[in-house]
């Protein structure tokens, strides 16, 4: 069933995408370990979890048996965790403040270790949802190069659509991210859509796409 379902999606963001289709990221966060089994057999390799310590638990020692494992941290970067991402996670999609951002470099420099980041953006401007306001970001962007690190790097806008789901919204945040990257990081990659919203995301020129329940079904652990 994970790997029929997976399928159904990834065909439909191909054929929205046929040249540069998006990457799909099978989120397993609060799956249990007979679904991750069964995606693994499937073939799937690149998964998503949003909370560092559950993303260790189940998929640090299969990196033995999948060395070829794609592990993405998907969720808010804490900055007391941060350490924990490294030899695991090969991105992170949730740096949503500076001192987070600050925080990354310093433990990916002092570790010698490699990561990718998204920078997350706020742009439904619900309290509920972290990531830099826009005029927060455009300053951190400006003065991207005062982050450079061997280590860590800069690898694109992550953003999440409206919780109201409302596809006009939706794809108005989705298409303002795009043109956020366009104008101010044109080499940047884009983050967006999950079960709800995928389709609007590959319309609208993601390169990321982040899905757990379309995917896996219900999420059932706590
Ligand atoms: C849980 C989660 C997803 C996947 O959510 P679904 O609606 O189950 O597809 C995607 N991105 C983030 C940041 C998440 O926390």
């Amino acid at each position: 069933m994970v790997k029929e379902n997976y399928q159904i999606i990834f065909d439909q963001i191909k054929r929205l995408r046929p040249e540069n289709t998006p990457k799909l990221i099978t989120v397993s966060k609060k799956q249990p370990q007979e679904k991750i089994s069964e995606a693994l057999d499937g073939g799937l390799r690149c998964f998503g979890e949003n909370q560092i310590k559950e993303g260790i638990e189940k998929f640090q020692s299969l990196k033995e048996i999948y060395p070829d494992l794609d592990i993405h941290h998907i969720g808010p970067v804490q900055t007391g965790t941060i350490r924990k991402l490294f030899g695991l996670f090969a991105f992170t999609h949730g740096v949503g403040s500076e001192n987070a951002l600050v925080e990354l470099i310093k433990q990916a420099n002092s570790r010698k270790a490699q990561i990718k980041y998204f920078l997350q953006v706020n742009l439904s401007l619900e309290g509920t949802k972290s990531g830099f306001e826009k005029v927060n970001l455009l300053k951190v962007l400006k003065s991207i190069s005062n982050y450079k690190s061997e280590f860590a790097e800069f690898h694109g806008l992550m953003t999440m659509g409206p919780s109201s789901g409302e596809p006009a919204l939706t794809k108005k945040i989705f298409k303002e991210l795009n043109q956020i990257r366009n104008e101010f990081c044109p080499s940047a990659k884009l983050s967006m859509g999950m079960s709800g919203d995928y389709q609007i995301a590959a319309e609208e020129g993601s390169d990321y796409i982040r899905v757990g329940s379309a995917i896996f079904g219900e999420r059932i652990l706590r």
